[in-house]
């Protein structure tokens, strides 16, 4: 399951965490996201140790492409 076993450059830990970040500014566990089914949350991957994010991306970037239809 852990498939970033990237090792943090801040703690040196290789736990890692997953949120979810709305546009409140607060991040949430993945699996409290369910009922959220509009808005452009932002995917965190960060170290379970000390916080440090070590990867975010936007979770459907496909909402923010540019329709011309
Ligand atoms: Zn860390």
């Amino acid at each position: 399951m852990d498939h970033n076993k990237t090792i943090c450059p801040k703690c040196g830990s290789r736990e890692t965490s997953k949120g979810v970040q709305y546009n409140q500014g607060n991040v949430y566990p993945v699996k409290k996201t369910v009922f959220m089914g509009f808005g452009s949350e932002v995917l965190h991957i960060f170290c379970s140790k000390c916080g440090f994010i070590k990867e975010s991306f936007v979770k459907n970037p496909e909402k923010f492409k540019d329709k011309d239809d």
